[in-house]
């Protein structure tokens, strides 16, 4: 792997941190449990998460794209089974072997023809992808439809399953089971993501789907989080300066020093995925001790007050994402978005050090 560069961002990224939380999400819902390394595994990279998951014990990956999952297959090799959640034409996988899920009819129609293996997607209130009711209703009158396919799983995705309590839940549980007896009864069925592993009995199935809890975010928001933090961004500390009262910090001077104060400026912005949005509603971790953003977050520079931190100097490591009070989801509420928006959204440009097994 390529050294750190001078100034370079670090993206730190504990692999057993997330094989723990793999573990944990098994022994919860009480059956097998998938990885869903869509979107390059969240932003933590695909490769190196697959690998780790599949050495311990994981058979089954979820991504999005037909192009992730011939990246996927070319880096595990034969063996895994790997599901392109958004489908692809008969054929379009080569000898990859990759399983399309089958969210339409013509879908249905064309990999039947092809004799394809393939996820069955049955809609129940996400209204996005997946056979709706018209379509279950033809497939359940007419079941020659599904003919030539050799259907390992038939799924459904919970819209509301970060809401314990929401009626959207039971809605789709109900659904699904109907739906799966009428269409496709003995399928092996899958339903539950993060959050609804944590839904209890009417929402196990023979594999769940788990993405953001793997990478530390809480699936059960507003209850203390179960998971294991797995992410890190530090920055380099470039200069450490002294402002006198009344100097103004960054574009649009949006922040005046009332006295004299220590400015940290760290090689990192919203390009490495610190959103724009945080600014001045934020704080990093140096030496232990939290440093407040101030000013604006710009492109590559962030700069943070680090008065009150003495031993601060050029060449620290500043962290901008993880630590206490300082994880993806604290990030997030911050500045109104979600922590899986906040971990896809890191930049290309880190250097990435994976914390092996
Ligand atoms: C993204 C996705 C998942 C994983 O969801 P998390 O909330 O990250 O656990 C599972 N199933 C489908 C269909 C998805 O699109």
């Amino acid at each position: 792997m390529t050294p750190v560069a001078p100034g370079q961002a670090v993206l730190r990224i504990d692999l057993p941190a997330i094989v723990a939380n793999w573990r944990d999400l098994g022994a919860r819902h009480g059956a097998p449990v998938a990885g869903v390394v869509k979107a390059d595994a969240y932003g933590l990279g695909a490769g190196p998460v697959a690998r780790a998951l599949r050495n311990a014990g994981c058979g089954t990956f979820f991504v999005a794209h037909l192009t992730e999952g011939l990246a996927l297959r070319a880096t595990l090799g034969a063996g895994s089974e790997i599901v392109v959640l958004d489908g692809f034409p008969p054929g379009a996988d080569g000898d990859a072997r990759l399983i399309p899920v089958l969210n339409h009819l013509g879908d249905v129609a064309a990999h039947a023809a092809a004799g394809s293996a393939a996820v069955l997607h049955l809609d129940t209130g996400m209204s996005r992808l997946g056979l709706d009711a018209r379509e279950q209703a033809a497939l359940a009158e007419d079941a020659a439809r599904l003919r030539g396919l050799t259907l390992r799983f038939v799924m459904t995705h919970l819209a509301c399953a970060d809401e314990p309590d929401h009626p959207m839940n039971a809605v789709q549980a109900a659904r699904f089971a109907a739906a799966v007896s009428r269409i496709a009864p003995g399928v092996k069925r899958s339903f539950a993501n993060s959050s609804g592993i944590f839904l209890g009995e009417a929402f196990r199935s023979d594999l769940a789907r788990p993405g953001c809890a793997l990478y530390g975010i809480n699936p059960t928001p507003g209850a203390p989080n179960p998971m294991r933090q797995v992410v890190r961004v530090e920055a380099e500390v470039l200069q450490v300066r002294e402002i006198a009262e009344g100097d103004t910090v960054g574009y649009g001077a949006s922040w005046t020093a009332r006295e004299p104060r220590r400015i940290a400026t760290v090689a990192a912005g919203y390009a490495d995925g610190y959103l724009r949005a945080l600014s001045g509603r934020s704080f990093g971790l140096l030496h232990g001790r939290q440093a407040p953003l101030v000013g604006r977050v710009s492109m590559d520079l962030t700069t943070f007050d680090v008065t009150d931190i003495e031993q601060a100097r050029p060449g620290d490591r500043l962290a901008l994402i993880g630590g206490d009070g300082n994880t993806p989801d604290d990030i997030a509420a911050r500045c109104g978005t979600i922590g899986y928006e906040i971990l896809t959204s890191l930049g290309r440009r880190y250097h990435r050090a994976y914390q092996e097994a």
